[in-house]
């Protein structure tokens, strides 16, 4: 994409007389990277609904193309470990051949967004050497003492290496994060400046019925599906609503029909 621009330093003697260029811009989105496919019952994703339905899950990191730094979301996990905490797994690629097809490697990412600090999203950050973590404070604290109903789950962070944001808040230009509690306490999803409006990455784990639901919940006045893992339902709920509102489309976590979609939007 070209865009152009006037630049306005101009010295004595020089008023009316603007420099006109044409600077080459990248286009900004996010490219799902599949690390893992999990087999899970799709109730995971959708509150009460479809129970006893497996459906793939895709574990995704999120590589943010365009942006003034090599901005990646989440750092996944290795299919072992969700086998071994019972979700039957199968892994698809590692993070560094992942990153290696778009001519990158871990060293190169210089910040993660972590939507949140369960295994699937966080686990793998030690292989990112040279990065900052950016995590929200209510996920830090929840993280550090965790209710046992989800303590299984949550992972430590190389500590040296936290960006600690609270609440909503610009990470970079272009880029943001936004407070979206209710899977996990401080859990964020992620919101860029596209050339096609602004597109959310939502943080909580979902699929894209979570985000658009079918017509007929609609007209029951469900305008998302709360996830099936939570902290705490309506506030999840709402926090889906809050991306709605806030984003022109939103990308769900785990949706497996990314999988093979060069980048989103
Ligand atoms: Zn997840």
């Amino acid at each position: 994409m070209q865009v152009y621009v006037e630049n306005g330093n101009l010295g004595a003697g020089e008023v009316g007389k603007l420099q006109h260029t044409f600077l080459e811009v990248r286009e900004v989105h996010f490219r799902p990277l599949q690390i893992v496919e999990e087999t899970g019952d799709k109730s995971l994703m959708t509150y009460l609904m479809d129970m006893g339905t497996p459906i793939p899950i895709g574990v995704y990191i999120w590589l943010v193309e365009g942006a003034s730094k090599n901005v990646l979301i989440d750092t996944g996990c290795s299919a072992d470990y969700l086998t071994g905490l019972g979700y039957p797994s199968t892994q698809i690629s590692t993070q560094e051949a992942a990153l290696e097809k778009v001519g990158l490697s871990v060293d190169d990412i210089n910040l993660v967004i972590l939507t949140q600090l369960h295994c699937d999203h966080a686990k793998d950050a030690g292989k990112f050497k040279n990065a900052t973590f950016v995590v929200q404070k209510s996920e830090l604290a929840f993280a550090a003492n965790p209710h046992p109903i989800q303590a299984g789950w949550f992972v430590d962070l190389p500590k040296d290496r936290v960006q600690i944001v609270n609440g909503d808040q610009e990470i970079l230009d272009g880029i943001r994060v936004i407070h979206t509690p209710g899977h996990t306490p401080g859990g964020q999803s992620v919101l860029i400046e596209t050339e096609k409006g602004i597109v959310g990455l939502c943080g909580l784990c979902t699929i894209r019925e979570n985000l658009y639901p079918p017509e007929a919940l609609r007209q029951l006045g469900l305008r998302a599906i709360t996830p099936g893992i939570h902290t705490n339902a309506m506030q999840a709920y709402d926090s889906l609503i809050k991306l709605l509102n806030l984003s022109d489309q939103v990308i769900a976590l785990h949706e497996a029909a990314y999988a093979t979609m060069e980048h989103l939007p």
